[in-house]
């Protein structure tokens, strides 16, 4: 049942019409059905606390009947998806593409509503998901095998790039719609078949968004849902022999979860997983605009990010400027219901991530760090729901858990450094790996620590840039293979050299 939105929010009247079809149910083989076992289980408003939602729950026998229609096309060398032309998918992927544009507001809605992130942060989300689809719509006209210069007489060596098969993607709740487009966009694109996982926390943006590619036209199973908790639906499906493939954005602990279950039948694992990314100010940056961007890097989507820049390490020199205009920017951040005009950064995901969160912060405490600003729940938030004040850390020693430790959450820990080479040192000193922030006006200085960093991914006067050209992925514990650009579409093909002998 949808509750009134007690903050006098105005949802579409497509919103509307989609929250009220309830409970929302799993997708598989071209219907819309409920789960075996007939559980379901209730999504909450995380800017109030309040169900507005009820989902149908899957378990393993929901995921064998998923794979086994994937399988059935898979298999089928005369399905229309195995013999649909790469223009085909083309147009299909733009079609799609076109439908999640016009649905912008819906979807939108939907993301604020689940996740509790800004409007305008969702809108974004969405259009950025768009040109996913765009750009790899360009692809399967483009996917190419090549003929090889063998040195054996009368033979002809040519290579395929072929779908890996059946992808089994698990999706975290920290972007709902993205993180799909991720990898929906190139799983498709290369012609395979895809079992959604959505995170339990944020499942209402996967539904809509299978609402819409049944009505751009994929085949029946081609691409289907499985709503459920990780431990019982994502186990199954990370397990089970008929899926080729796992890609999966999460923590890092449940990234070995899928390793070891992926291991049975050998599955093709691409794992984009946590990280505690650095940011580092040197003393010749624009302070202004450094401050700025690190605020961005690291409150933005409520610090809920993987390259989150949560580790802030500013020159001495400039670290008493830097504190100052960190502390008044976060602090001026506007707090509140992700559907209210002006809302800068929402609630937390989840009572269990504001938990978590506040832990980190009495930990902090705890071990001595110096609380700037923050730490508890913005005065003018609203009651009920999941918020934190964006909260900044000064003097964090390295060995505090605050510094270690990913915390998914608005939180900063900041320590002065005195040397590029230290403070190289010390930002690659985490088993994460996946991206890194640098501010400086020195051309050398920035390339010589973008090349001492290990980080699949390091901004220079900037933050969380992405492109659909652009691979994006960790190193070290922060995972392996990389999502979009040529790179994942690599991760969804497999090669066949095919000899000829003449
Ligand atoms: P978080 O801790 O931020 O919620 P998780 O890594 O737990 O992130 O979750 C990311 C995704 O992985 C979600 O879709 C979740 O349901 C799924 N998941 C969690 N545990 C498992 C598991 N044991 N096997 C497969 N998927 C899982």
């Amino acid at each position: 049942m949808l509750h009134p939105l007690p903050y006098g929010a105005q949802l579409h009247p497509t919103t509307l019409a989609f929250l009220r079809d309830q409970p929302k149910r799993l997708w598989i083989g071209g219907r819309w059905v409920t789960a075996a076992a007939g559980r379901t289980f209730d999504k909450d408003d995380p800017a109030t606390g309040l169900v507005f939602a009820t989902v149908c729950e899957a378990d393993a026998e929901d995921v064998d009947r998923a794979v086994a229609a994937a399988r059935e096309i898979f298999d089928n060398p005369r399905h229309p998806w195995r013999r649909m032309t790469p223009h085909d998918r083309e147009r299909l992927l733009h079609r799609l593409a076109d439908l999640i544009e016009a649905d912008r507001q819906t979807l939108a809605q939907l993301i604020t509503l689940e996740n509790g992130k800004p409007l305008t942060a969702a809108e974004g989300e969405v259009a950025s998901s768009v040109r996913m689809f765009r750009y790899y719509a360009g692809w399967p006209t483009k996917i190419e095998g090549d003929v090889k210069p063998v040195s054996i007489p009368d033979r002809l060596n040519y290579t395929l790039r072929e779908p890996v098969g059946v992808v089994g993607a698990i999706i975290p709740w920290n972007f709902p719609l993205s993180m799909i487009a991720w990898k929906l966009a190139p799983a498709l694109a290369a012609g395979n078949c895809v079992i959604l996982k959505p995170a339990e926390q944020t499942p209402l943006t996967a539904v809509r968004v299978c609402e819409l590619a049944q009505e751009a036209g994929f085949p029946d199973g081609v691409i289907q849902l499985v709503i459920g908790f990780g431990e019982t639906a994502g186990a199954a499906l990370t397990a089970h022999p008929g899926v080729d493939k796992i890609a999966f954005t999460g923590s890092t602990e449940v990234g070995k979860i899928i390793m070891r279950a992926a291991a049975g039948n050998l599955k093709r694992l691409s794992l984009e997983l946590g990280g505690k990314s650095p940011q580092i100010i040197l003393d010749d940056a624009d302070v202004s605009k450094a401050v700025i961007g690190a605020a961005y890097g690291i409150f933005s989507n409520a610090g809920q990010s993987c390259n989150a820049g949560a580790r802030l390490f500013v020159h001495r020199r400039v670290y008493d400027e830097v504190m100052a205009g960190l502390a008044e920017r976060a602090a001026a951040i506007k707090v509140g219901p992700g559907l209210q005009a002006g809302v800068e950064m929402g609630p937390l995901v989840s009572r269990e991530q504001l938990a978590r969160v506040q832990g980190y912060v009495a930990a902090g405490l705890e071990q001595g760090a110096r609380l700037r600003t923050g730490g508890t729940r913005p005065p003018q938030a609203p009651e009920g729901g999941y918020f934190l004040a964006p909260t900044v850390f000064e003097d964090v020693r390295d060995d505090m858990t605050i510094m270690r430790e990913e915390i998914f959450g608005p939180v900063l820990a900041a320590s002065p450094f005195d040397s590029i080479e230290e403070v190289a040192a010390r930002a690659n000193n985490t088993p994460y790996g996946l991206a890194a922030g640098i501010w400086t006006r020195d051309v050398s200085k920035a390339h010589r620590l973008a090349g001492l960093l290990r980080a699949g991914t390091v901004w220079v006067n900037c933050y969380s840039q992405f492109d659909p050209a652009s691979p994006f992925g960790g190193y070290k514990q922060s995972g392996f293979g990389r999502e979009m650009g040529h790179e994942a579409l690599e991760l969804y093909t497999q090669v066949k050299s095919v000899w000829i002998g003449l």
